[in-house]
């Protein structure tokens, strides 16, 4: 059966529930037959050039000969196999690769299915860890202000407390520390009172913390800032001395979109745990990872019972481990550092101009990925279509207009997408 594209998005507006949708007033969706490279093509054969690659996730284009091989060899083997009491190949090549790649001595991996449940199984590491060292009372988390680390309720209860939906859910959110949004820039001046907040929320109640957990380098969804490394070489300095683990979510910025393979790699420091997902497979598959040093495994499992309780159905599926395999390689394989030195340098100079509109408030750019910020919330409705009426594929949310196209882009369509970028800024009321 072929659905035309009226009937798709007619059942699609009956039946299925989009990302923080309503099922009253749905926003428009445009229904995709193919993708291929940087393009999406819809189903009235319209070609919209990606700018977004998938929410962070398509770093290679879409429909790459490399990936599509690499699951098809291993759909001709298997699809999945239960990952309890059963191991396989492509799990087995994957963990060996992240554990080589990740920023300090991370030994084992934890593979799940989502950037969320990655997020809440580092959680439960770290308070498992503590369990097992006889300090169950440090079971609290410390965060900062204005971040995202996905919406299952452990992941909620991390981010920004304002925008986080903490409002709607307080009775059943657990209760963490937020520390102030880091002020000073990426490329600015380090600020000594950045980390004032940080530091005193650690000496008042380090002895009920488990672990700070944050995005380094970029808040992504939260709202796409970017901040000084000197912020996490203090805080991983901070949390040694005050005997509390550190978390890493990678999830947005790992695999090279901040400029280094893993944004940690700015400040060169090493987190205690460290999560994994979106282009983990480079967009094809679901799948997320939770990685560990030894000191934190062998703990858990040396108390009680000696084992950490997680188990996710579809954990380390085979065909999603060897996409994300397949992907790593052809990543490493490419001169990914400068096609996204080249990204960077192209946003920076072709935003620019959006920076003397007089609705943008900031412009600001970091490896593939460029941020024109606005002084007030945009017309998503009436932004969305004159970004395809123009060609291209944006999704801009609150007051951030913002792009992170796949490495592979060209320059051609990469000016395509900044061009509609400063046209529909400029003509927002
Ligand atoms: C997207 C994201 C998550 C959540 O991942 P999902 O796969 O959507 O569950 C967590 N943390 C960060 C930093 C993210 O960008």
């Amino acid at each position: 059966m072929t659905l035309s594209a009226e009937k798709i998005v007619q059942i699609d507006h009956r039946h299925i529930w989009h990302p923080y949708a309503s099922m009253l007033n749905p926003l428009p969706v445009f229904p995709v037959a193919s993708a291929s490279g940087v393009r999406l093509r819809l189903e009235d054969g319209r070609e919209l050039i990606d700018g977004m690659s998938s929410w962070w996730a398509a770093i290679h284009g879409y429909n790459h000969p490399v990936l599509n091989a690499a699951v098809k060899d291993q759909i001709e083997k298997m699809a999945h196999v239960m990952f309890g009491g059963l191991t396989h190949g492509p799990a087995a090549e994957l963990a060996s690769l992240l554990t080589q790649l990740a920023p300090g001595p991370m030994e084992n991996v934890f593979f799940s299915d989502s950037g969320s449940v990655s997020v809440e199984v580092a959680i439960k590491m770290a308070l498992q860890y503590w369990i097992a060292l006889g300090q169950p009372d440090k079971h609290k988390l410390l965060t900062i202000r204005g971040g995202y680390h996905g919406d299952t309720f452990g992941a909620m209860a991390v981010c920004d407390p304002v925008n986080g939906m903490h409002g709607m859910f307080r009775g059943t959110l657990a209760q963490h520390y937020f520390a102030d949004v880091p002020r000073c820039t990426f490329a600015g001046e380090w600020d000594e009172s950045d980390i004032a907040s940080l530091q005193t929320l650690l000496a008042d109640h380090h002895r009920q913390m488990a672990a700070v957990i944050l995005e380094p380098i970029l808040q992504g969804a939260g709202g796409m800032r970017f901040y000084h490394p000197e912020y996490l070489r203090r805080v991983r300095t901070l949390c040694n001395q005050y005997e509390v683990l550190l978390i890493f979510d990678e999830i947005a910025t790992g695999f090279g979109r901040t400029g280094k393979l893993f944004a940690a790699g700015h400040a060169e420091v090493a987190p205690d745990i460290m999560c994994l997902g979106k282009a983990l497979t480079g967009g094809y598959m679901t799948l997320a990872a939770t990685l560990t040093t030894r000191g934190v495994s062998q703990a858990i499992s040396a108390d009680g019972s000696g084992i950490f309780m997680h188990g996710p159905t579809f954990m380390a599926n085979p065909l999603a481990c060897a996409v994300a395999g397949a992907s790593i390689r052809l990543l490493l394989d490419s001169p990914w550092q400068a096609r996204v030195k080249a990204v960077e340098a192209q946003l920076s100079r072709e935003l620019a101009a959006c920076a003397a509109l007089p609705q943008v408030a900031d412009v600001r750019c970091l490896g593939a990925v460029g941020v024109v910020e606005l002084h007030r919330p945009v017309d998503m409705r009436a932004m969305q279509r004159r970004f395809v009426q123009r060609g291209v594929w944006l999704r801009p949310f609150g007051k951030l207009v913002y792009i992170m196209p796949p490495y592979i882009i060209g320059a051609d369509d990469l000016s395509r997408l900044t061009r509609a970028m400063q046209e529909v800024i400029a003509a927002e009321a």
